[in-house]
C-alpha cells in the first residue's frame, strides 16, 4: 500500500502560534533543504549505516552549521532559539535522531569555545567547524562512572607544553568521522581537588587515532550516526588546546549544558510530530470495519493527547531557549524541556507503531525506526531521574538523593 502523506502534515505545519517570525523563517528553509533527502535516505542509512555525508554538506554548504556561532568566525550569531527551530525542523522532516545527531554537536557543542576559549583558539577551531571541513565529536562519558560525572578517570598528565592523556571514554557519537574532540580530563586527582568539580581540565583536540582506539558499539537504532567506546594511550595534547583554566572544566562544560538539553528537546519533539503525522495520514487512509480506523475515539484519543503533550514539551522548550538567550537563568526550564520532550517523543513513536498495527513493525513504514531512536532522547545526555532529582533539589527544595 502506498500512501501520500499531505504536505502540510509532514511539515509539520500545525499551528505555530506565538514562533518568532525570524525562527518560521528558519523551520521553512530547512523544510526545504531537508525535502531532498526523503524517507528513502534515512531508511537506507538506518539499514546500512554510514554517516549521512550528503546531507551533512549540504547543511553545510547551506551555512546551517553556523547558526548559533558568532559572526567573526563565520557564523550566523543567532540564539539558542533559532538554533532549536532549525533542529526540530531537521527531526521533524523525517531524519529524526539520524539526521539531527549528525549535526548536534556542531551547532552548539563548541558553546564552551564561544564563551571560554582565547581569539586564536576560536578562529582555529570554529571557522573549519562551521564551514564543515571538520567534524567533532564530545567525549565525556565514561564506562566506569556513568552520570557520576566528577568522578571520570582519564587523567590529563601535563609535561612541559603538552599534557599526556590516557583513560577510556564510551558512547562517544560520531567518533568514526570526527577529526576533533572535546574532552574532559582529570588533571589533579580527586583527593587533592577542594571539591570533586574541581580538577577537571577541557581540550579541544585533534582525535590523534594513532594514540586513540576507537571502536564501534553495535546498538539499537540511529545506526547512520556511530557511538563508539574510545581507548586513549598516551596522547600528547599541546597545552594550546586546553579551553580555559586548568582544573576547571567541568565548571565551563556546565555552560553548555542548558542548550544541549534545549537542543535534544527540539529534535526530540520533531520526531515526535514525524511520528503523529504519520499516525494521523496513516489512520485517515486505512479502512477496517468499512470506516477510517481515524474515524474510532479509541484510535483518535491516544493521537490528540500526544499532540497535547508534544505541543506543551514545544512550548518549555521554547520558553527555556527564550529565557537561555535573555541572558536568564534556565536550569529548571532546560531540564524540564528535555524531560518532557523525551517523554512525548517516545509516546508519540510507540502510539504510531501501534496505529499502524502490524505495518508499524515493517521498516517501510518508518515509525518502528523513530521508536527506536525515540530511546536515544530518554537516556542522554541525562536521564529521567537525574532531571527530576534536579527539579527536587533545584526548584522544590528537597534534599539531594546522591
Ligand atoms: C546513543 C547515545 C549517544 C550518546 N552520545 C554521547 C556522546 O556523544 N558523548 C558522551 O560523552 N556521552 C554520550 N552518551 C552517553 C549518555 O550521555 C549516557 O549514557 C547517559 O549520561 C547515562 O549514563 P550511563 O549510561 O553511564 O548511565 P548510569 O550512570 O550507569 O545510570 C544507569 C541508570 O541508573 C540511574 N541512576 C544512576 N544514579 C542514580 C541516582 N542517584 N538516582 C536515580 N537513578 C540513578 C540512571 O538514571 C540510569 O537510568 C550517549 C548515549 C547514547 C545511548
Amino acid at each position: 500500500m502506498t500512501l501520500l502523506y499531505p504536505s502540510w502534515i509532514m511539515q509539520g505545519r500545525w499551528p505555530m502560534t506565538g514562533v518568532p517570525e525570524e525562527q518560521q523563517r528558519i523551520r521553512a528553509a530547512i523544510e526545504r533543504l531537508c525535502a531532498q533527502f526523503g524517507d528513502g535516505y534515512w531508511l537506507e542509512r538506518d539499514r546500512e549505516g554510514g554517516f549521512p555525508e550528503a546531507f551533512y554538506k549540504a547543511v553545510a554548504e547551506g551555512g546551517w552549521l553556523g547558526i548559533a556561532m558568532p559572526e567573526e568566525y563565520g557564523g550566523a550569531g543567532l540564539g539558542i532559539g533559532e538554533a532549536a527551530a532549525m533542529m526540530q525542523a531537521v527531526a521533524q522532516s523525517g531524519a529524526g535522531f539520524s539526521g539531527a545527531s549528525a549535526l548536534h554537536m556542531n551547532i552548539f557543542g563548541l558553546n564552551p569555545v564561544v564563551k571560554f576559549g582565547s581569539d586564536e583558539q576560536k578562529r582555529r577551531f570554529l571557522a573549519p567547524l562551521i564551514r564543515g571541513e571538520e567534524k567533532a565529536c564530545f567525549a565525556v562519558t565514561e564506562p566506569d562512572v556513568g552520570l557520576d560525572t566528577t568522578h571520570l578517570k582519564t587523567k590529563a598528565v601535563r609535561d612541559g607544553d603538552h599534557y599526556v592523556i590516557s583513560g577510556r571514554k564510551i558512547w562517544i557519537s560520531t567518533a568514526q568521522v570526527a577529526k576533533k574532540m572535546l574532552l574532559l580530563a582529570r588533571t589533579t586527582p580527586i583527593e587533592q581537588s577542594k571539591k570533586p568539580s574541581d580538577g577537571i581540565s577541557l581540550f579541544y583536540t585533534e582525535l590523534d587515532r594513532r594514540f586513540v582506539e576507537v571502536r564501534e558499539i553495535a546498538k539499537m537504532g540511529r545506526k547512520a550516526v556511530d557511538s563508539n567506546m574510545l581507548f586513549i594511550d598516551g596522547l600528547r595534547v599541546p597545552v594550546a588546546d586546553r579551553i580555559g583554566e586548568e582544573g576547571k572544566g567541568f565548571h565551563l562544560i556546565l555552560h553548555g549544558m542548558n542548550p544541549e538539553r534545549i537542543l535534544i528537546a527540539a529534535e526530540a519533539v520533531g520526531l515526535g510530530f514525524a511520528a503523529l503525522a504519520r499516525a494521523a495520514a496513516y489512520a485517515k487512509e486505512r479502512v477496517v470495519f468499512g470506516r477510517p480506523i481515524g474515524q474510532n475515539q479509541g484510535v483518535q484519543h491516544p493521537l490528540a493527547q500526544c499532540w497535547a503533550e508534544l505541543k506543551a514539551a514545544e512550548l518549555m522548550m521554547q520558553h527555556a531557549a527564550s529565557l537561555y538567550d535573555a541572558g536568564e537563568p534556565c536550569g529548571a526550564e532546560a531540564n524540564a524541556a528535555k524531560y518532557l520532550a523525551a517523554e512525548a517523543c517516545w509516546k508519540a513513536c510507540e502510539t504510531a507503531v501501534m496505529t499502524h498495527g502490524g505495518f508499524g513493525y515493517a521498516q517501510e513504514y518508518h515509525v518502528e525506526r523513530y521508536l527506536r531512536e525515540a530511546q536515544i532522547a530518554r537516556i542522554a545526555p541525562v536521564s529521567p531521574q537525574l532531571v527530576l532529582s534536579y527539579i527536587a533539589e533545584r526548584v522544590l527544595g528537597l534534599p539531594k538523593s546522591y
